[in-house]
């Protein structure tokens, strides 16, 4: 569908280091004036020279040159095949979920996104899909799930708040024996830290809203797909349902993208340090983080991933602890979402998990004292001194 000159680019960027790659893109320049941003093409449609003439662009709904740029470059760093930028994460999870026919059965991580959940048994229940909740450390338990009409597992791993490990190569050989599909949300690490289709995923899903763009200004999402034979369903979807993501937002993602490294980098140790003074406060119960070694899918961690990303959770004392810290900060922003430079303090419980009934979300430990922060990358004294502050 693209020109030529345009696949020799994409080629030659196979062979760069994860690092290159988030700063070059897909085709990194505008082959045809050299542009080293990639310009936005803000147009709704494309003129056809002649008859029988195209440039392979008909109208943006379907294909868009600056979505593309950002989806080639998302297929690069995910190792996939084909991506697919939507308007949000949900939209891609909307579509995702559109794969499914009536009377088809999920298995998915019992402690996940809120949004993701209110999908499954708010829209896909309404029309026969049925949906199991596991926790997926239990690999035995997952086996004993399937069931004659399981088409897919959908895994978070480290879960949404709780952190908890999921081992994607072993789960993606119980999919593969039994022909489901395995997705993975990889929102949390990234591809710069776990790349779930090289551990046997099908497919991998983000809310890109998140750590690849970074700086808490867009609302996007991505699938990519291992298989071509899979693309198509996607495809079909930004067509159909008309949620693909603008090109001025496709712009900002990669340039969100191009720090992508840098970021994560910074984010993985502001976040190791400061889970190791949360565990020493007094007012601190619990922290929920998978980079301390006695965590219980340590071992599987450091087998699928080179870091432990930015996110942390705790719970404290007391509700009036809570309330006090999440009042009391200053620098911190009490606000839902995560994965920007700045870092964002959470209360699951009425924030982002509000849609979890609540007594999953109290057998999951999601309670009133349960805090949720996504550490940014400000320089780690001042993340600590203003959690310090707050506590106090
Ligand atoms: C935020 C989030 C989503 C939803 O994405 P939006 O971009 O907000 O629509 C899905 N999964 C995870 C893990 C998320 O953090």
């Amino acid at each position: 569908m693209v020109n030529d000159c345009y696949y020799d680019e994409f080629d030659k960027k196979e062979n760069l280091h994860f690092d290159s790659k988030v700063v070059h893109g897909g085709l990194g320049c505008d082959p045809i004036t050299g542009a080293v941003s990639f310009p936005i093409f803000q147009t709704a449609t494309f003129r056809h020279r002649e008859f029988g003439v195209s440039t392979g662009y008909d109208y943006t709904r379907l294909q868009n040159p600056t979505r593309q740029e950002l989806e080639r470059t998302m297929a690069i760093l995910e190792g996939g095949t084909d991506a697919f930028a939507f308007s949000s994460g949900q939209a891609a999870n909307m579509s995702l979920f559109g794969i499914l026919n009536p009377g088809e059965h999920v298995i998915l991580s019992d402690d996940i996104y809120g949004g993701t959940f209110r999908i499954c048994e708010d829209i896909f229940k309404n029309v026969g899909c049925d949906f199991t909740w596991l926790d997926m450390a239990d690999v035995d338990a997952l086996e004993g799930a399937i069931r004659p009409s399981t088409r897919m597992i959908f895994v978070e791993t480290p879960t949404n708040p709780m952190m908890k490990v999921a081992d994607i190569r072993r789960i993606s050989e119980v999919a593969k024996a039994h022909g489901l599909l395995l997705v993975v949300d990889n929102t949390f690490l990234t591809p710069y830290f776990q790349r779930p289709l090289e551990l046997g995923a099908d497919i991998v899903v983000h809310s890109g809203t998140k750590y690849l763009c970074g700086h808490n200004d867009v609302i996007c999402g991505i699938v990519v797909t291992k298989e071509p034979s899979l693309s198509e369903h996607f495809r079909m979807q930004l067509k159909s349902r008309g949620n693909g993501l603008a090109p001025f937002d496709s712009w900002l993602v990669l340039r969100g993208l191009k720090t992508l490294s840098l970021r994560m980098q910074r984010h993985n140790e502001n976040a190791r340090i400061v889970a190791d003074w949360l565990r020493k406060q007094p007012k601190v119960k619990k922290v929920y983080y998978a980079g301390f070694e006695d965590h219980v899918g340590y071992d599987i961690s450091i087998g699928q991933t080179t870091g432990f990303g930015g996110m942390i959770s705790f719970e404290l004392d007391s509700e009036e602890t809570a309330h006090q810290l999440l009042s009391g900060v200053k620098m911190i922003l009490f606000a839902e979402s995560l994965g920007g430079t700045e870092t964002l303090i959470t209360y699951p419980l009425t924030q982002t998990h509000e849609s979890i009934p609540d007594d999953i979300r109290k057998k999951l430990g999601i309670n009133e004292r349960f805090i949720r922060i996504s550490i940014g990358i400000e320089h780690v004294d001042d993340i600590i001194a203003d959690l310090a502050q707050a506590l106090a």
